[in-house]
């Protein structure tokens, strides 16, 4: 048997946002100032809503918490997570707490997270990833009115890391035929919407991106990026390479065309300022996304593929 979990509604395309009715007296959490979330709430036409707005980025336990207790007496109706992936962590972990369905409004897209039960949040200084059941929407709204207004190497690194999702997601040896079905057709919506320039799609890859490899796992190219995450390279940067290269390890259906999109959206090649041996040994202990890599991979492969990242041989 196989089991995909997805929220119970998604609302998605061209004004979803401005055409999903918000039941009075939500709490929306957000990160952003007022002078945008005002914006945003206008647009949304929600009324009666109370509002917190002090997320931090890379949340902790301790944001969840004061939530919590600022809002458990005044009852709120729902929790809405309006913003990036802080906002909607916080709701994916305060909402079932308080025993309220949460409504999850990404503002920035290529994460998916609005489709999936993970949820990354700090504990004692810690980033942790953590994946309950209990962390899914109740309700995603995914509209690409937010695209506006998002800087270009933002959208760029965002479209990246929703590609590098959905084909890893297609071969990891978690999946199945749903999942590969949503992943081939996440990629095949995002290939052909950046190289036909048409990035009023790139929301809608990465919902679906989301729904796949959420209910799988992600693989080798990941595993391989989070030694440059470590260095402070972005994420959706680092794995325009990092899942190029696993994907010619791999011998992926998707290689030749991955490598044509990040070609077409244009990265400048990626340095490693660690030993190269001893990057590969920190890459080893990734088992949650090495053990469903599609094919065995050995230290010595880990070290030819961070070899070929370095010397822009993809
Ligand atoms: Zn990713």
């Amino acid at each position: 048997m196989h089991t995909v979990r997805i929220p119970k509604v998604i609302n998605f395309g061209k004004d979803a946002l401005s055409s999903t009715e918000y039941p009075r007296n939500a709490l929306v959490v957000t990160t952003v100032p007022p002078e945008l979330s005002d914006k945003w709430l206008g647009r949304m036409g929600i009324k009666d809503y109370m509002l917190y707005d002090r997320v931090k980025p890379e949340p902790s336990i301790d944001d969840v918490n004061s939530v919590i207790s600022e809002f458990k007496d005044k009852d709120p109706s729902v929790l809405i997570g309006l913003g990036g992936g802080s906002s909607m962590d916080v709701v994916k972990y305060a909402a079932p707490e308080m025993k309220k369905e949460k409504i999850l409004i990404p503002t920035t897209f290529g994460t998916g997270a609005e489709m999936t039960t993970y949820c990354v949040l700090k504990f004692d200084g810690k980033k942790k990833l953590l994946r309950e059941d209990r962390f899914l929407a109740d309700m995603a709204v995914v509209d690409s009115y937010f695209l506006d207004g998002t800087p270009e190497q933002v959208v760029k690194n965002s479209v990246c890391d929703a590609c590098a999702q959905a084909t890893e997601g297609y071969d990891s040896k978690l999946g199945n035929d749903l999942t590969r079905t949503l992943c081939r057709q996440a990629f095949d919506i995002l290939y052909d919407a950046i190289m036909e320039g048409r990035p009023d799609q790139y929301p809608y890859g990465s919902m679906l991106s989301g729904m796949g490899f959420g209910n799988c796992s992600t693989t080798l190219g990941h595993a391989l990026s989070y030694v440059f995450s470590n260095e402070g390279v972005p994420h959706g940067y680092s794995l325009s390479s990092c899942t190029t290269v696993a994907h010619r390890h791999n011998k992926s259906q998707f290689y030749d065309r991955f490598k044509e999109a990040m070609e077409k959206l244009g990265f400048d090649r990626l340095d490693l300022k660690a030993d190269v041996s001893e990057a590969a040994d920190v890459v080893m202990t990734d088992r949650g996304h090495l053990d469903p890599n599609p094919i065995p991979v050995s230290k010595e492969d880990v070290v030819g593929c961070l070899e070929a990242i370095k010397a822009g041989d993809l």
